[in-house]
């Protein structure tokens, strides 16, 4: 449906400006003031319209054990999670509608979903949360997380002789399984896109690594991986390969333009050259990194670098939340600890720029979304500058990245398609989602054990000399 957005108020490259947005087939079709309205009329007043943000890594069925996790580093986090994340199909389509409405209502119109499968319903399992995307309205990146490795190979062995129980499926199965995925629901043109998305070095043999280079080139896919998230990680992969997880990542060739690589803590420089050079996206998820205690990514070194950067949540239990503007805000001012010399700190309209452009480029799609421009995808975020949280009226952007805005969404495009209108969003019964989940939970009662933790948790202590 077309519509013209009366009297709005866009960024220019360093300031503001009140303008028309006419939206022409899904696509935006001109930015003037004084423009005849075509279609719907929206009263953009007082408003400010930006292009959507993208949620670029996030594990949407982890909702369901938000609050909960204990405080643990990374390795014996993912055994709790194991232990306690029992998962259905009508849990992963509600948990990735839930995850979808809280990306929408703080400004993100894409999301990368690096999707857990429940184990013989793989496939079922992409379907529903392809099916509650698609209701939703929500663009998505759906990334089914697959490894080859069995839990415990992803903690360094110290020397020590360890024996990994072998993963229940083989690698080739898998790689079946992600080629049929890919032909049963990628459809970028209708939202839907699946990514390659081996879990990380930590858990995938090089054979699973390859299998995705080669769906990657045939079906033309973005590849998505966890990168060196912990120091453990670190320690891992010099055990394993005898070099860094991204010397070894490149001489696969995994690494290109279509990369987007989560979390990247503990790099060296010379790890940080090469992303550069093979154009490789680094998706910052400030929070869960904080939380799982997995260190400060060091974010300014990358951009010094030339490297594109983007922002993603994580997953609910490790966050615990899927607020975007959060993660913004505490992966822009996080860095400016780590610097010294304040000139490299990330400005608000940087921040802006990294959530937008910066996901678009990784996920290959810049020549469609990520910037208001003539030609680009009207996938649009309009805020309501009257909302408490944004006034009084001093630099609408600065106050959204750096303030505590909440509910200042007002309305939403995707694909040209109005998704949330009055802060509410038109597709789902929102309240009728809210039922579901407080039925299908409980307020936890006592202290949960973790079996898995406790096997593996003198080990885990042991190698990291605690
Ligand atoms: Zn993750």
């Amino acid at each position: 449906m077309d519509f013209t957005i009366k009297n709005v108020l866009i960024p220019t490259v360093d300031s503001y400006t009140t303008a028309d947005v006419r939206v022409e087939k899904g696509a935006i079709a001109a930015i003037a003031p004084g423009l005849d309205a075509i279609g719907i009329q929206i009263n953009g007043q007082n408003k400010l319209l930006l292009p959507g943000f993208f949620n670029a890594h996030t594990h949407s069925s982890e909702m369901w054990q938000r609050g909960i996790m204990s405080m643990l580093p990374l390795e014996l986090w993912l055994a709790e999670l194991y232990d306690f994340a029992a998962l259905d199909l009508e849990k992963v389509y509600l948990s990735a509608l839930a995850t979808a409405v809280e990306t929408l209502l703080s400004g993100g119109t894409s999301l990368v979903d690096h999707l857990v499968l429940i184990p013989a319903q793989e496939l079922e399992t992409i379907a529903a949360a392809v099916r509650a995307y698609k209701e939703v309205g929500i663009r998505a990146f759906v990334a089914p997380l697959i490894q080859d490795e069995s839990l415990t190979a992803g903690i360094p062995s110290g020397g020590i002789k360890q024996n990994h129980e072998p993963y229940f499926r083989s690698t080739q199965a898998t790689l079946a399984l992600v080629e049929e995925a890919v032909k049963q629901f990628h459809r970028p043109d209708e939202g839907i896109s699946i990514l390659v998305a081996p879990t990380g070095i930590q858990l995938c043999s090089d054979a699973l690594f390859e299998g995705c280079i080669e769906l990657s080139q045939k079906y033309n896919l973005c590849r998505h991986s966890h990168l060196l998230e912990t120091k453990a990680q670190q320690k891992l992969a010099q055990e394993k390969y005898g070099c860094t997880a991204v010397t070894h990542l490149q001489r696969l060739g995994y690494l290109d333009a279509r990369t987007t690589l989560a979390h990247c803590v503990h790099l060296r420089d010379s790890d940080i050259t090469i992303l550069s050079e093979t154009q490789s996206t680094v998706v910052h998820n400030p929070l869960s990194n904080l939380r799982l205690g997995s260190g400060i990514a060091p974010i300014l070194k990358y951009r010094r670098a030339g490297i594109n950067v983007t922002f993603g949540c994580d997953g609910a239990s490790s966050n615990d939340s899927q607020d975007l503007l959060e993660a913004i805000k505490i992966g822009s001012i996080l860095h400016n600890v780590t610097e010294l010399d304040y000139r490299y700190w990330i400005t608000p309209r940087q921040a802006v720029e990294m959530a937008s452009t910066g996901g678009a480029k990784g996920l290959n799609v810049a020549d469609r979304l990520g910037s208001l421009e003539i030609g680009k995808k009207a996938d649009l975020v309009m805020y309501d500058l009257t909302n408490l949280s944004l006034l009084p009226r001093t630099d609408p952007i600065g106050l959204l990245v750096l303030g505590r805005p909440h509910n200042v969404v007002d309305s939403i495009w995707v694909n040209g398609k109005q998704i949330v209108a009055d802060g509410k969003v038109t597709t789902i019964d929102v309240n009728n989602l809210r039922q579901e989940l407080f039925n299908r939970s409980q307020w936890q009662e006592g202290q949960r054990f973790s079996p898995t933790v406790g096997e593996i948790e003198f080990h885990y202590r042991c190698v990291m000399g605690l």
